[in-house]
């Protein structure tokens, strides 16, 4: 679990410290929308999942889901997954954004860059394999998984 999750936490503190560097306000604000895009992850999506209530979820959601949210239908997951999968996208978005920002202000920023490029190779390469390799490969979703099966 904490394998699963590592990967995204390491990306939502590299943003934090993107927008610390434009006006520290702004990294409590987006660690907030963080928080609140996982909470609505958890009261969207993970009801109409097979993990919903199960230690089985590779990322626990399905458990604390279950602490807030009423089941849904399983059937649904599908649907329900691209309905709302858009809740996550600010935590992806918005740091390439900050940083983009800080390089127009000055694209010699070494840090600014360590930072862009240390956020795209957690999130944007190593998150996946994390989750295809651990999360996905034990996944009930798979037939009706929105991403198509392995
Ligand atoms: S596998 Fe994904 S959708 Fe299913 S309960 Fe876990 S976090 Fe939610």
């Amino acid at each position: 679990m904490i394998l699963e999750n590592l990967p995204l936490w390491i990306t939502y503190v590299i943003g934090a410290i993107i927008f610390f560097l434009i006006w520290w306000p702004l990294a409590v604000i987006f660690l907030e929308i963080c928080i609140l895009s996982i909470i609505l992850h958890m009261g969207l999506i993970c009801p109409h999942c097979y993990h919903y209530g199960t230690n089985t979820c590779p990322s626990g959601y399905g458990m604390v889901s279950t602490k807030w949210f009423s089941p849904g239908r399983k059937q649904e997951f599908s649907v329900v997954f691209k309905r709302w999968i858009w809740v996550v996208f600010p935590g992806w978005i918005l740091p390439p954004l900050g940083a983009g920002y800080l390089l127009v202000q000055d694209w010699k920023s070494i840090p600014v860059w360590v930072l862009l490029i240390a956020f795209c190779i957690v999130g944007f390469l190593i998150l996946p394999i994390v989750s295809k390799q651990y999360g996905c490969k034990k996944c009930r979703n798979k037939s009706n998984c929105p991403w198509g099966p392995d």
